[in-house]
């Protein structure tokens, strides 16, 4: 292997992730409601092509696709039983795009349920659910580890201790979505900056940041000079990440339309990266020409 480990990588400046990847589905016919982690068996050279153009965009490192592949999520399309199968070949898939230059991130998202007390969820069972899935995509070859999109704490450090309890020396990654509320940044379930990072970070993550949520770039801006305060409040030197979306989405027809342009993405890319975030990607109406826009800006 001629290339240094993600961990030593990211410890040298700028990482340019992808961006979404539903868009890119959507954009290449496969129809909105499908499972879309299941392409991976179904159509794994859709789900290459998406890789390759976010390679060829810039993307230091690509995401499998593998968001919703946890038993929980695939539980919801009957396919439960087929985690190791979809990991395995989102993995395999990924690396082939990267082949061994470039960097492959286990994707992992939340299950869509809710712990005990407020819902039925049992840690132990989660746990042995991102044990399940974690320890697929090491089969099929992933250089490090991403969590994304969490919105409770008490999920995401279930999460973050069971990748870690299976991924020997790989880096792990951890975000939350957060949303503009008044003057501050939460979660859905309510959680705010401060409280997020100093427990991702005291989870032992090698970075910690945010994605998604329904923020304008400005806010990005803002919560991105928020996430670096917090963290370097903090003693531990972890690396901080942004997969911000492309702007607020409107409602047209009730489907969510996003519309700025990649001149203005790669503008918030550049502030976001000023103020000290080194990990750079997109997330919701995201594609391989915002990458672009942020590379030409940043590389
Ligand atoms: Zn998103």
């Amino acid at each position: 292997m001629g290339r240094m480990s993600l961990k030593e990588r990211i410890s040298k400046g700028l990482l340019l992730l992808d961006g979404a990847m539903g868009t890119q589905l959507f954009a290449r016919g496969i129809e909105a409601g499908k499972c879309n982690d299941y392409l991976n068996i179904e159509s794994g050279d859709t789900i290459l092509d998406i890789h390759r153009a976010y390679l060829e965009a810039g993307s230091d490192a690509v995401l499998t696709n593998t968001f919703g592949a946890n038993q929980y999520a695939l539980g919801r399309h009957g396919l439960a039983d087929k985690v190791a199968m979809i990991n395995t070949a989102g993995a395999e898939i990924a690396r082939r795009a990267a082949g061994e230059e470039k960097y492959v991130l286990g994707d992992i998202g939340p299950s869509g349920e809710f712990l005990e007390p407020l819902g039925k969820m049992k840690p132990e069972e989660l746990k042995d659910a991102v044990c399940e899935q974690a320890k697929a995509l090491l089969t099929g070859g992933v250089d490090g580890f991403i969590i994304e999109t969490m919105m409770a704490l008490d999920e995401a450090a279930i999460v973050i201790e069971a990748v870690k309890s299976v991924c020997g020396d790989l880096p792990v990654f951890a975000s939350m979505a957060f949303d503009k509320r008044g003057d501050d940044f939460k979660t859905m379930m309510g959680v705010d900056v401060n409280a997020a990072v100093s427990k991702i970070v005291a989870l032992g993550v090698d970075a910690v940041g945010f994605n998604c949520g329904t923020a304008t770039l400005g806010e990005y801006v803002e919560l991105a000079e928020k996430f670096v305060l917090a963290v370097r409040a903090l003693s531990q030197v972890v690396c901080v990440f942004a997969e911000p979306n492309a702007g607020k989405p409107e409602l047209v027809d009730d489907k969510a339309v996003y519309n700025v342009s990649t001149e203005d993405f790669a503008a918030a890319a550049e502030k976001i990266h000023s103020a000290g975030v080194t990990i750079i990607g997109g997330c919701c109406g995201t594609g391989p020409e915002h990458i672009e826009a942020v590379a030409g800006k940043l590389k």
